[in-house]
């Protein structure tokens, strides 16, 4: 006998725009804490229902610092009781090094906080795909770790001080130069 998917009703929050959180589930918005507002549910049209399984808030990749509740990475703030979902404390947990402690010598030592660090990273590693490998901003951004497009286009535009499709128009540009450069030559 085929196993039957599990569905729920949905909400959106109304704070966050975040949408189809889970109504059973899902008591918080995921995206900003906000407590669920039960009388916004909503059954999803038949072609956009998802299993519960395959909701992007369910998983068990970190824990919740304040109820242990499993929760997906994607979660930004716990489903279960709202507290937000502190990457730095699941470090801190995993090394067995107070977090705070852990914030400071890593602010020592590098310049900067932990936070602003792996933000830089995931800028990083966005830009090398849009720049070396040409993908999509939607893409590059899923793939470095940012909620979505435009979370990485605020995080690039504060780092660089322009947007990601406008750097890549100019290295496109320098690089048909280049190789305009080594014809003629
Ligand atoms: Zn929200
Ligand atoms: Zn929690």
């Amino acid at each position: 006998m085929m196993e039957e998917a599990t569905y729920e009703m949905c909400w959106d929050c109304k704070f966050c725009g975040q949408k189809k959180l889970l109504g059973l589930t899902h008591r918080f918005c995921a995206g900003c804490g906000a407590p669920q507002d039960p009388a916004s549910r909503y059954f999803p049209p038949e072609n956009e229902k998802v299993a519960v399984k395959d909701n992007p808030f369910v998983g068990a990749d970190v824990s919740c610092p304040a109820c242990k509740q499993p929760m997906s990475r994607a979660a930004k703030c716990c489903t279960n009781c709202g507290s937000p979902i502190d990457k730095g404390a699941e470090v801190a947990r995993r090394t067995g090094v107070h977090r705070v402690h852990l914030s400071r010598s890593f602010t020592a030592v590098y310049g900067q906080a932990p936070s602003l660090f792996r933000l830089r990273c995931m800028t990083a590693r966005a830009i090398r795909n849009v720049v070396c490998d040409g993908s999509s901003l939607a893409d590059a951004a899923a793939n470095a770790g940012f909620a979505d497009q435009s979370h990485f286009t605020r995080a690039f535009a504060r780092e660089v001080g322009t947007l990601p499709s406008r750097l890549r128009h100019r290295f496109n540009s320098l690089h048909s130069f280049k190789t305009l450069d080594h014809a003629a030559g």
